[in-house]
């Protein structure tokens, strides 16, 4: 419902993934006049540089952010950094409303010993690495181990193992970064080691990811019978409780289990109960020869939740490259309230709030940067739903942000901030990437560089 109060008033978000898309549509929806920056000169945040290169349905989302890039009213300014080219004072001097969607893009820690030893490196690093993501070029993974160790059990964690173990020729038709395709191609790793903290009642795959695994042209999934056999609390747990999923994906598990794993091929081990307590390596900061882990069990604490608890015993995984793949976090931006344990910006359902839950009039946020790294594409719609119908309720109350240039159109001002790239210069991006990928048989080949990016954009004129 496009009102008057909201018609013709400037909204600003910081960053252009899924989040960031959709609440930008919504705001059109409401008459706003919306500028969407990110620091990238692409967009699509996560979609580009999160999604597994073998996962191009999952891409083609892009496609209603194509539309909507496409409507009045929208423009996007690419390489335009928060912090770096411009602050956030800057935007509340242009902008009636400021949507922040910068996303989580860092790793949580373990917090163990020899974390930080060659060979061992968080998820958002590879990740950005085989995605092309342009702080990932210069990354070097040492892919010259027999066996990998990756720390978690998630849907990145499943990822990850995957690329790990995809054949070559099933990633060369992909729209991988190709120094990344170059090294998987040289990779000696043929056994990854998922690690779960808890039992397989609780991981946390989707049952589509979890059965993918089981296509998999070179590597088996094998899973001992023992790592399934559930102790009490999580058998009645999964019979009263669980969501169907988690029950799925023990059965899908089983099924692993039953079967023999083929003589020659690589193999992704999945492994429960079993936390890092120290990444193993020569002298303190020689690489990675394997990690410690201890064997947990099962306890339901006074919330509930079933938390795994470490027992005396443990073990060494020998491996040579370790990847924790335990979440992700964002990172703090200078005038934002942050909530330190969460890693997200501060925020009552979207309202950004200081410690005694004020909200910064005119400043909100969506995505994992408002609610931390959880869900699927699609869920970022509703969030920025819920978001935007915040910024309504805020309008029509009268508490709005009051922009002392509000008069002046900021387009110029912002395409003078860092290198900017508009729309157009994104698409003569995806023009040329396209245009490289087609010989190839390749959805596109990723420019990598921001020079590159850059160069490529310009060329649109
Ligand atoms: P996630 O689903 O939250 O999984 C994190 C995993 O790390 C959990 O298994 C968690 O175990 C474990 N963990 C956390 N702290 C740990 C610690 N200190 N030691 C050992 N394990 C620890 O996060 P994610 O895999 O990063 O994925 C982020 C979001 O993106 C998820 O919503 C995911 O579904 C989504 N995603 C979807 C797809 C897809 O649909 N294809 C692909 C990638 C990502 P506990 O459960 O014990 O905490």
């Amino acid at each position: 419902v496009v009102t008057g109060e909201t018609q013709g008033r400037r909204a600003v978000v910081v960053g252009s993934g899924p989040s960031g898309f959709y609440c930008a549509d919504q705001l059109l929806g409401e008459g706003f006049l919306v500028d969407v920056i990110d620091a990238l000169p692409t967009p699509f945040g996560l979609v580009r540089a999160g999604v597994a290169p073998d996962h191009p349905k999952i891409k083609a989302v892009t496609r209603v952010y194509d539309r909507i890039a496409g409507k009045q009213g929208f423009r996007f300014f690419g390489g335009v950094e928060l912090g770096a080219d411009v602050t956030r004072e800057e935007l509340l001097d242009r902008y009636h409303v400021v949507v922040y969607a910068f996303g989580a893009a860092d790793d949580n820690k373990l917090g163990v010993p020899g974390e930080d030893r060659p060979g061992s490196y968080g998820a958002a690093r590879f990740v950005a690495w085989y995605n092309g993501h342009p702080r990932g070029v210069d990354d070097e993974f040492v892919l010259s181990a027999e066996r990998a160790v990756v720390v978690g059990n998630g849907n990145v964690a499943i990822d990850i193992a995957r690329m790990l173990v995809l054949d070559p020729d099933e990633l060369a038709v992909t729209d991988i970064a190709d120094h990344a395709l170059e090294a998987l191609a040289a990779s000696t790793v043929r056994e990854v080691v998922v690690l779960g903290r808890r039992g397989p009642a609780q991981a946390a795959f989707s049952n589509p990811e979890l059965r993918e695994l089981a296509h998999l042209k070179r590597a088996d999934v094998v899973i001992d019978a023992a790592e399934l056999e559930l102790d009490t609390d999580s058998e009645r747990w999964l019979d009263e409780d669980a969501d169907p999923s988690a029950r799925i994906n023990v059965e899908v598990m089983r099924e692993y289990a039953a079967s023999e794993p083929a003589e020659g091929r690589l193999r992704v081990v999945l492994k429960f109960l079993a936390s890092p307590v120290e990444i193993v390596g020569d002298g303190d900061d020689g690489p990675v020869t394997g990690v410690r882990i201890a064997r947990n069990r099962i306890e339901t604490s006074a919330d509930g939740r079933l938390s795994a608890v470490p027992t005396e015993h443990e073990e060494i995984i020998e491996c040579g490259l370790v990847l924790r793949s335990i979440g992700y976090r964002g990172r703090p931006t200078a005038g934002l309230p942050f909530d330190e344990r969460r890693g997200l910006i501060r925020n009552a359902a979207g309202r950004v709030v200081d410690e005694a839950g004020l909200h910064h009039t005119g400043e909100y946020v969506v995505g994992w940067i408002k609610r931390g790294p959880s869900g699927v594409i699609g869920t970022n719609r509703k969030d920025a739903t819920d978001t935007v119908e915040c910024i309504r309720e805020d309008v029509a109350a009268g508490r709005v942000h009051q922009p002392s240039l509000g008069a002046e159109d900021p387009g110029p001002w912002l395409a003078g901030r860092g290198q900017a790239v508009g729309w157009d210069g994104w698409q003569a991006i995806d023009a040329h990437e396209r245009a490289r990928g087609e010989p190839q048989g390749r959805p596109r080949v990723k420019v990598v560089r921001l020079d590159d990016l850059h160069a490529h954009a310009r060329v649109s004129g």
